[in-house]
């Protein structure tokens, strides 16, 4: 018999809430080890004794085949002296203290397992809706503390029957040390209750669906909030929907049954299925397909999505959406449970009363919600993930950094789609998608997040970063720390820093950064940005020619301003009266233009969602919108893929005394717009000979920074990046020019994305002083 070796390992990352002790117990059976292992605060430890060989098995399958959800940051290894065997291998108890370095996970789909499960007659958990074990179910949006374990979680109150704990006991079960276990017995119900809370008789998922077949808009709780829901086929329920939620123009999002389901309603790719039927369960924002010509409208009605080519799909995620859109068979309207603009209810004495005026019916539960975290979204993009909205099955999910953080960072993040950023050692903790920074509750949620994140994280920040905007209540939230570094980065330094760190890169790189607007060094709006930068530092290289906002604020309102500010200054101040936007706003058209040339209240900006804003007023009548950067998503949708022609958007010499090489003419490419329509080409070909000139004028910029020196990476960040036709063929005209190109995959290139460029910027800085 060959010598008996003994090995500590020690294994980091996401271990906990991942059947991570039944996949070590198993393989430690199977190959006849004996040992020990269990959760700390650090993650899992593990003891193997055996032969040489079978240990060594052991490590291999660890590090080569570990259970599916978890993700190891670092397994080290220790020889320690080997005892007499024979002693068996043991699951141990979780031990209290020491540090948190543990990860909790964020929520997981429903598998494939527990969906058997709950469609079997004889199996104890048929039609149960809070089914789940340990490689699915509730995780971040339960966890009250760490260590992830059942007392720390919103399941503390049910208390396991018999059946339940001897799975959560058996090592050999697929429940084994899974928290959130439970059963019709022992576990969360679901009730169906009116508007008053009174509890409505029958099976609640069996009544819910009655409603909802009588055009009713039903309030379901979910993972990490209420959503409304509607037929999505029923028109006049979704046109209720739509008009009691004050949602006037912003497309709907819609849970399909299954693949099959989804893949009647828009063009699934290889990359969609695999985003659709993961772990993560993502809206997945697709094209849609042509509806038969004899029945327009018959499984999306018009008011879902008006005039959109695209839909938010999804498939179901916990086991209620499965059982609700089994017992309906067909797909549903699934929209986040809030009026207009305020955070998603979650709690559920709030929900009653904030969405009474709304809900016919509410299908909700007795298992708290411990964070509030909305559904997730993204694009595709060259046969990967493009996130717009990162937050439930993402969240809190660590981030890999390239290079390791000095001291503890939290990074505030911006003002619109807020997230923040917790970052120590290696990894940044970016939060789920708090909102937008403008009233009580999002404020509320976002300090409340902070807190709960550091004592997960166990951090306690030393340095904080922030935007430079003073008026964004995450810079002020910022500056109230005490006894911190601050660290002020400028925002669109901040985009290219995420999008390096994205990449797990540290440049230096040309930074591409357009958006909508961000505070400039100079104090102007930036938002046209070619950056030469690294993590720690920035140029400002080139930017497009700066012009007033007349109105200000009422100007991201209102593009048809923009398209006053533009056209006065591309057609030299003789904007005849007979065009479109002109006479739809004939009546405030000279005090706006007359507005834009004294400046007054009028700040001067960069920013490249303005150009579009005022393009799609002129090309496509967007004068108002509802919700932001609507302009430019249609503009996009407006135009044909199919078209190559672009219009000239000359570089002219940067500003003396500034760093700038060039500053981009908009005003002429304003001017070749409405010569185009004037020459009568359809909008659809000139929206996208805009698309195709912008793309050209990034190109084109680079290429300039590139002959005086600059590096031959680019980043490409700011939320007009999630425009896919420009995204598509700025990359492509770039790569074709021999430079490398960096996109996003992790973070979204919106301002959910800024915090993680702020912490990456801030550590390194943290980085030179040290
Ligand atoms: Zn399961
Ligand atoms: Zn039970």
């Amino acid at each position: 018999m060959s010598r008996r070796v003994r090995a500590a390992i020690r294994v980091e990352g996401i271990v906990q809430g991942v059947g991570f002790r039944p996949f070590v117990y198993g393989l430690a059976i199977e190959l006849g080890l004996d040992g020990l292992v269990g959760n700390d605060e650090r993650g899992v430890f593990i003891e193997v004794e055996g032969g040489r060989a079978p240990v060594g098995e052991f490590l291999a399958a660890l590090r080569g085949h570990p259970p599916p959800l978890a993700v190891i940051e670092r397994i080290s290894v220790e020889r320690v002296r080997a005892g007499p065997g024979g002693t068996g291998f043991v699951i141990v108890r979780s031990a209290v203290g020491g540090d948190r370095r543990a990860l909790v996970s964020p929520d997981v789909a429903t598998c494939v397992d527990c969906l058997r499960e709950m469609a079997d007659p004889a199996d104890r958990r048929y039609g149960y809706a809070f089914t789940n074990c340990v490689n699915c179910g509730p995780r971040f949006t339960i966890v009250r503390d760490v260590p992830y374990d059942r007392p720390n979680t919103t399941m503390a109150g049910f208390a396991m029957c018999a059946d339940c704990a001897r799975e959560y006991h058996d090592p050999a079960d697929r429940r084994f040390h899974a928290q959130p276990v439970c059963c019709p017995a022992c576990g969360p119900r679901l009730r169906l209750v009116d508007r008053e809370g009174r509890t409505i008789a029958g099976d609640p998922v069996a009544e819910a669906v009655r409603w909802l077949r009588r055009d009713a808009v039903l309030a379901v709780k979910g993972l990490g909030g209420y959503h409304l829901a509607a037929v999505a086929a029923r028109e006049p329920a979704v046109a209720a929907l739509r008009s009691r939620k004050h949602r006037e123009d912003k497309p709907f999002a819609v849970m399909a049954p299954d693949l099959a389901a989804a893949r009647r309603l828009c063009a699934v790719d290889e990359t969609a299925e695999r985003l659709l039927t993961g772990p993560a369960r993502p809206i997945v924002l697709l094209r849609r397909l042509p509806e038969p010509p004899e029945l327009p409208g018959a499984a999306i009605a018009p008011s879902v999505a008006p005039g959109n080519p695209w839909l938010g799909l999804m498939l179901p995620y916990t086991p209620l959406h499965h059982l609700l859109l089994r017992e309906l068979a067909c797909p549903l309207v699934l929209t986040s449970g809030n009026v207009s603009d305020e955070p998603i209810a979650y709690v559920d004495e709030e929900a009653m009363e904030r969405l009474a005026g709304i809900a016919d019916v509410f299908l909700t539960h007795d298992r708290p919600i411990h964070v509030r975290a909305d559904d997730s979204v993204v694009r595709t993009f060259r046969g990967r993930e493009l996130p717009v909205r990162r937050s439930r099955g993402y969240a809190p999910q660590p981030m890999a950094l390239a290079a390791g953080v000095p001291r503890p960072v939290l990074a505030c993040g911006a003002e619109l789609k807020n997230t923040f950023c917790l970052a120590k050692g290696r990894r940044a903790f970016v939060s789920h998608h708090i909102g937008d920074l403008e009233n009580y509750e999002t404020l509320r949620a976002y300090t409340q997040g902070i807190e709960h994140f550091r004592r997960l994280f166990d951090l306690v920040p030393e340095v904080v970063a922030h935007d430079l905007h003073p008026e964004y209540l995450s810079t002020k939230y910022a500056l109230e720390r005490e006894g911190v570094d601050l660290v002020g980065v400028q925002h669109h330094h901040a985009h290219v820093a995420s999008c390096l760190a994205d990449n797990g890169e540290c440049g230096p790189v040309i930074g591409v950064a357009f958006d909508g607007l961000g505070y400039g060094l100079d104090g102007t709006l930036w938002g046209g940005e070619f950056l030469i930068a690294d993590l720690a530092r920035f140029e400002r290289a080139g930017y497009l020619e700066p012009l007033p906002m007349p109105g200000g604020a009422a100007a991201i309102r209102e593009p048809w301003r923009m398209a006053a500010a533009y056209l006065d200054l591309a057609l030299g101040g003789c904007v005849p009266d007979d065009m479109d936007v002109v006479r739809r706003n004939a009546d405030r058209w000279p005090a706006v233009v007359a507005l834009a040339r004294a400046g007054v209240g009028s700040p001067r900006t960069s920013s490249m969602g303005r150009l579009f804003d005022a393009v799609a007023a002129i090309t496509c009548g967007r004068d108002v919108i509802t919700y932001e950067g609507q302009a430019a998503v249609e503009l996009e949708r407006r135009a044909d893929p199919a078209e190559p022609g672009a219009y000239e958007c000359p570089l002219l010499a940067g500003a003396p005394a500034t760093t700038a090489l060039f500053t981009a003419a908009g005003p002429e490419l304003v001017a070749a717009v409405v010569d185009d329509l004037g020459a009568g080409t359809p909008a659809e070909v000139v929206a996208a000979r805009f698309h195709n000139a912008v793309a050209r004028l990034v190109a084109d910029g680079c290429a300039r920074l590139r002959d005086a020196g600059a590096p031959s990476t680019v980043a490409l960040s700011g939320g007009v990046f999630q425009n896919m036709l420009l995204l598509e063929r700025a990359t492509d005209l770039l790569e074709a020019d021999g430079f490398r190109v960096l996109t996003h995959r992790r973070v979204p290139p919106n301002d959910g994305g800024v915090s993680l460029g702020q912490a990456a910027v801030a550590a390194a800085l943290d980085r030179e002083r040290g």
